[in-house]
């Protein structure tokens, strides 16, 4: 692990937020990000994720950024700080009724595909939209809403890359009427292959592993 790449990183992103993605890495190259004054890591499986927070500082800011199985979520614990991939309505209302049963809010972004085909998670746009018209989302009382979260496809086409964070920002720009009563204002693009496009097209939050960890 490089602290290097993370300063450098951080220079280079100014006021844009950064996630560092701490999936598969051991607890000791969490610690030491964290002594460098880190507090924000994001975690791809429930279990995984359960097993570092046992360990590490009570203090980090954990953002969960992959698919949830609907039966993990009575499991979830400490509260995320922010849920990245909320990417279906099943999810949300099981997240609701924890979130009621347990007095507490839950923090997500809505994940939408971005991505042609590879993509297997997130909210179809038109779905997502249609499910806002009809005011689904909103009927959930415990979950407030903060923005969205998509994934480029992997590629060397910079302005297919480019094309899709803009469709990201379009759909942001969309959904912001329909959530006049919650944060709704972060957009998390971007990781270590294509975080430099996501800046210039918008993100407010970027979630980086490899460039900072290999
Ligand atoms: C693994 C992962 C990242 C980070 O990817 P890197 O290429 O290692 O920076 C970002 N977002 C999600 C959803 C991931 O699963």
């Amino acid at each position: 692990m490089q602290l290097n790449s993370y300063k450098n990183i951080l220079d280079e992103i100014g006021d844009v937020k950064l996630v560092v993605v701490s999936k598969t890495r051991p607890v000791s190259q969490i610690q030491l990000l964290y002594n460098a004054g880190h507090r924000d890591f994001g975690e791809n499986r429930v279990q995984e994720w359960e097993e570092k927070v046992s360990i590490l500082p009570n203090d980090i800011r954990w953002h969960l950024i992959g698919h949830i199985q609907t039966n993990k979520v009575k499991h979830l614990s400490p509260t995320p700080y922010l849920i990245h991939s909320a990417d279906r309505i099943k999810l949300l209302k099981v997240l609701d009724k924890d979130g009621e049963l347990n007095g507490l809010q839950y923090n997500v972004l809505l994940q939408i595909k971005i991505a042609e085909e590879e993509s297997k998670y997130g909210f179809d746009w038109d779905d997502l939209l249609q499910n806002c018209q009809e005011g689904r989302l909103k009927r959930f009382g415990h979950i407030r809403y903060c923005g969205v979260m998509g994934m480029a496809t992997l590629t060397d086409d910079t302005e297919k890359i480019k094309s899709e964070f803009k469709r990201l920002k379009q759909y942001f720009i969309q959904l912001q009427p329909f959530f006049p009563d919650d944060p709704f204002d972060e957009i998390s693009m971007g990781m270590s292959g294509d975080y430099e496009l996501a800046i210039a097209e918008g993100a407010t939050l970027v979630r980086i592993g490899s460039k900072i960890f290999d």
